[in-house]
Order: structure tokens, then sequence, then C-alpha cells
């Protein structure tokens, strides 16, 4: 009898190598495995290396391939404990963890997952950018999908070549990884660390999670020069070309895994937008950097306003950055406000942005479409002193904003003068410096603190330590965006839902901002630990499956939710192994 997992995620044919299973008469789960031998050891989803039981090497013609000693997973830990210890630079130490996840999946999920708040900077960001920078000379073994223009026309066989049966697909075309732009096929880095956090925080099994990298070719020079570039050596495709590209894959998506999610990640500014409008429809899908964010950020804005006890819209915000974070989370700090009964135009009217121009103002010339989604009408600044363009200072001086969000990827902007006046307006000035990596910050927390003489609220992007201040110690919260996608993820493929709304967006934050307990808020921090991330994965997972049904985008579910939730979330173990 196939055990409960495989309802929630049928493993297709064509991609068999297991089967979950259940014992009718014991109880116990197994799995029914389809490899053996050298083979099997090979296969990262299956390996236990040393862990395979005398039964299992026996039975699976391993016997002879593995010392003698049968290790529990905790001697494993113990070993590869020891061999990431003797790694002394963090790009050694996400290179050892990538090799680790191609050795024994389940060994690098409990090793990491024992881990978190260490581990997650090593596996994603900061360390993975640095680990995207060097791909073409770090390079081991293959994970995911790459598709090239070479590709073209039969998009469908290449996806069919997928060794796993993806429930959900990270995919990237490279341009904008992280604050450090276009890294061509290095950029694969992105979806294989992200997906690994969709496993860690939300349980999705490593079975259901493929990478893809949409290698259009690349306008860095530096990679089209380097001899041993990995990557399609082309210029950027653009135009027509590109769309035709992106369309032919989504068919193929939508043809070789039905129903599968998919989440746009670090696309450019002039794809990012119209890729997530063009396909939202068509199939289950949204883009982290606009939507995740924005949800991370309206829950730390939910998460300042209870432990101030204040209403989010009375509060004026003003956003550094008018890029995919900087509309996103505006978008949804407006779509807050409008739940709690704003108009749509009150709650525009409490956001300002800027971008390097300074203040987006509506017939500034060359403003795209989504700038003009929050330009400021000129009428509204009428009264300001100002001239030409709007600079930043001038912004906070006269916009007097309670809430600064930091979104540019522009190191040190939020200047000690620009903090100042910021705080001399509002009693708790909320200061979110989000831009990654840690180098590009727009300020350190603990200036921050020192420069509102401990009043400010800060949350940031990249993982700071607290900060001790006038004999009282502020907990830096991390609004990291991995404790939003993972259970939006997770929440859209229980629920079975067909499209992924804004709605279940705003439910997420409402959730998230629901785990921080009082112990945190205290301390100042407005995002849980990221040790909690499975916690919070849960609660958002939760809030979203609920709210899929209710925005009609999911069937009533059939079954209790959390008895749902309890087996589709993975835990790293070994199970033990029946042939075929
Ligand atoms: P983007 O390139 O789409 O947007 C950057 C924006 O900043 C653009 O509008 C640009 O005009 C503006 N900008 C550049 N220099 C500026 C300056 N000096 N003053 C004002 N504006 C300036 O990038 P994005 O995806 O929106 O990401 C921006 C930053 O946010 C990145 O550093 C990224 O790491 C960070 N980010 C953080 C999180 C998180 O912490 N959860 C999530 C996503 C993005």
């Amino acid at each position: 009898m196939p055990d409960q997992d495989s309802k929630v995620a049928p493993i297709l044919d064509h991609h068999l190598t297991y089967e979950r299973r259940v014992d009718p008469e014991t109880g116990e789960r197994y799995r029914l495995v389809y490899l053996e031998g050298a083979t099997l050891l090979r296969d990262p989803l299956l390996n236990k290396g040393t862990a395979f039981t005398a039964e299992e090497r026996a039975s699976f013609g391993v016997r002879g391939l593995l010392p003698a000693h049968i290790c529990s997973i905790e001697e494993q830990l113990v070993r590869v404990g020891e061999a990431y210890a003797t790694k002394d630079t963090n790009l050694g130490r996400n290179i050892y963890l990538a090799s680790l996840q191609d050795r024994n999946e389940t060994l690098f999920y409990r090793f990491v997952s024992e881990h978190l708040q260490e581990m997650t900077p090593i596996i994603y960001t900061p360390v993975v950018a640095e680990a995207c920078r060097h791909w073409s000379h770090i390079f081991r073994r293959p994970r995911g999908i790459y598709l090239t223009p070479g590709d073209r026309g039969r998009m469908v066989e290449v996806l069919q070549h997928s060794p796993v049966d993806a429930g959900v697909i990270v995919v990237t075309d490279n341009e904008r990884i992280l604050g450090i732009g276009d890294q061509g096929a290095g950029g694969m880095g992105i979806p294989i660390g992200k997906l690994a956090l969709y496993t860690l925080g939300a349980g999705i099994h490593p079975a259901r999670c493929l990478p893809v990298s949409l290698d259009v070719g690349t306008d860095n020079e530096d990679l089209l020069r380097d001899p041993v570039y990995l990557g399609w050596r082309e210029p950027r495709l653009r135009g027509d070309p590109y769309w035709e590209f992106v369309d032919e894959f989504v068919k193929a998506v939508c043809k070789v895994f039905p129903g599968v999610l998919l989440q746009w990640e670090d696309f450019g500014n002039n794809t990012s937008f119209r890729n997530l409008e063009t396909y939202r429809d068509v199939l289950p899908s949204f883009n982290d950097d606009i939507q995740g964010t924005a949800a991370v950020a309206v829950s730390g804005l939910m998460g300042a306003m209870r432990m101030l006890e204040r209403r989010l819209e009375d509060q004026t915000i003003v956003m550094l950055g008018a890029g995919s974070a900087g509309v996103g989370i505006a978008r949804q700090i407006a779509a807050a406000m409008q739940e709690q009964g704003a108009s749509a135009a009150a709650a525009r009217s409490r956001i300002y942005t800027l971008d390097s121009k300074g203040l987006v103002i509506r017939g500034r010339e060359g403003l795209n479409e989504h700038k003009l989604e929050f330009a400021v009408e000129p009428e509204r600044i009428a009264s300001w002193d100002k001239a030409d363009r709007v600079p930043f200072l001038d912004v906070v001086r006269q916009a007097k904003p309670t809430v600064l969000f930091g979104v540019s990827g522009q190191p040190g902007v939020f200047t000690e003068e620009i903090v100042r006046a910021m705080a001399k307006h509002t009693d708790r000035p909320m200061i979110f410096p989000l831009s990654n990596p840690t180098a590009n910050c727009e300020a350190r927390p603990e200036d921050l603190v020192r420069w509102t003489e401990g009043r400010a609220i800060v949350a940031t992007g990249s993982p700071f330590d607290d900060v001790f201040y006038d004999g009282r110690r502020y907990r830096i919260g991390q609004g990291n965006n991995v404790f939003v996608f993972p259970g939006v993820g997770l929440g859209t493929v229980v629920s079975q839902a067909r499209r992924v709304t804004d709605g279940m967006f705003l439910a997420a934050a409402q959730a998230l901002a629901g785990v921080v307990d009082d112990e945190l808020l205290n301390i100042g921090s407005v995002y849980p630990r990221i040790d909690q991330m499975r916690q919070a994965s849960r609660a958002v997972a939760r809030a979203v499956a609920e709210r899929a049904v209710a925005d009609g985008v999911a069937e009533p579910l059939a079954e209790d939710l959390d008895a749902l939730l309890d087996r589709s979330m993975w835990v790293a173990d070994y199970v033990p192994y029946r042939r075929a």
C-alpha cells in the first residue's frame, strides 16, 4: 500500500527510482528501491553511505563497496562535522556542503537542519553569492536543468531528462543574482540554494525540487572572457527571442510537470514584472524577489505594529529603491492597509519611493511602468521645498517617515544625517536596511541604534549580531525571505492551488508576524530566529492553504489541514529499503 506522502506527491513512472510505502502489517515506513550496487551509492537521493544496514548491503549488491562498520546517522554526523570544521573559508564551507548534498541528501539535510543558524548563510545568502561568482571554477557535479538557446524547439524533451518529478521549480535567467548582477550560468547556485531552503524550511521532499537555469547568455564581460566559463558563451538573448524562449519554457513546464509550482528568481527588472504578470494566471507561480520579499517586509512591519501597539495605516513609509523589492513591498503595504479599511488612494499616499535619481515623481522622464505605480503626484508635494529632483535627505525631512526601507543595494546610504533627520520626527523610527549581501547593507545596525539613542526598531536582510547600547541588548531581526517562500510553496502544493494570489502572500505575512514571540519582541526583534524556520514555514503554509481555498483557487480540503501538513513535511532520516 503506498504511504500517505505519495497521495500528495505522485511520482511519475519515468522518474521512478523508489516508492515510499508503509508495511500494512507492522506499520513500518520503507522505500521500495529500484537501484542497486554502485549506482545506488551514487544516487544522492537514495545513498546512505556507511549507514546501509547488513541486510541492505546484501540485498542491494553493495557488500564490499563499503567499509565494514555500519554507522548510525549520528556517527556520520560526527564525521561530517569534523570535515566541515577543517574548512577555513566560507566558500570552502559552501563547497563542502554542496558536495555532501551531491553525495547523500539525507545526511546533508540532517546536518544543516541541526545547524540552521550557522549554515543557512553558507548555503544561501550571503555566501552563495561568492559561490555563484566562482561557479565555473568550483563546479563539481551538475544539478538541475540548464536550458540554452540551443534547446529551442525541444524544451519538453530536455525537461523530461529531469532526475526528479518536480513539485516545485525555482527558475532563474541569472541576470540579477542577489546584489551582484549578471552571473551567467553561475546563477544556478541560487535556485539550488533556494530549493534546499524549501526542504529545510517546509520539508518539501528533495525528490520534488527542480532547479532550472535559463542560460540565455550573459552580458558579463569577465565571464565571456574567462577561459573556463561553463555557460552559453554569447551575449544575453533580448527582445522577442527572449520572450519566445521563456514562453516555450513555461509551456514545456506545464506539459511535463502539470500542477507544478514555479518560482521566478533573480530576473532583471525589465523581465521579472512581465514574466510574473504574464504567467501568474497560467500556472501557480510567484516571484520571490517581488512577492516573497514584500511578505517578509510587511510581516516585519506588522511585528513592529504589535510591538508598539500602533496601526499600519497611520505610518508614513519611505522606500529607498524602486526595483523588484521596493515596488513589491510598496504594493503589499498598500494591500495590507486596504485590508484594514484604507482606500487605495489613501494607502498609496502614505508611501514614497526613491530610486537612484531621487523621489519617484509622476511625469519624471524615463519612468518605467512598475515605478509609475507609486510615483508621487506633483500636487501632493506642492508645498515641499524642492528643486527638479528631490534627494533622499529632503524626502526624509519633508515626508517625515516613521518607516524607512532600504532596498537599494547601496552600502551606507542611511547616513547619520538622514537617520537623525528621521528620528527628529518620530519617537520609534522603524528602519529596515534590507540590502544583501552584508557589505551592501544601507547601514550598520549598531550605528542606527546609536544615532537614534536606542529608539530605533531595526531589521536587516543579512544576519547581524546583537547590538548592546546603554546597558541594553537589541536583537537585530533578519527579514529573510526564507521565512516566507518555503511555506508559500508548501501551502500551495498541499492545497493543490491552481494559482498563487496576492491574498496568499498577505496571509503569509500575517502568519509570520504571529510566530514572533513576546520574548523576541521585547528585545526588539520583529522576526523569528532562523532556527525557527520550520515553525514559521508551517504557520505560513497553513495560512496560505486556507487563503487559497478562501480565494477560490483551491478546492476545499478533504481532510484536516494539520494532518496533511504533518505528513507532507519531510524530516531527514533514513528509512529501511526493500528491493522492488
Ligand atoms: P533592483 O535592482 O531591482 O532595485 C534596486 C533599486 O535601487 C533600483 O530602483 C535603483 O534605482 C535603486 N537605487 C540604486 N542606487 C540607489 C541610490 N543610491 N539611492 C536610491 N535608490 C537607488 O534590486 P532588488 O531586487 O529590488 O533588490 C534591491 C536590494 O534588496 C538588493 O540588495 C537585495 O539584496 C535586497 N533584497 C533583500 C531581501 C531581504 O532581505 N529579504 C529580499 C530581496 C532583495
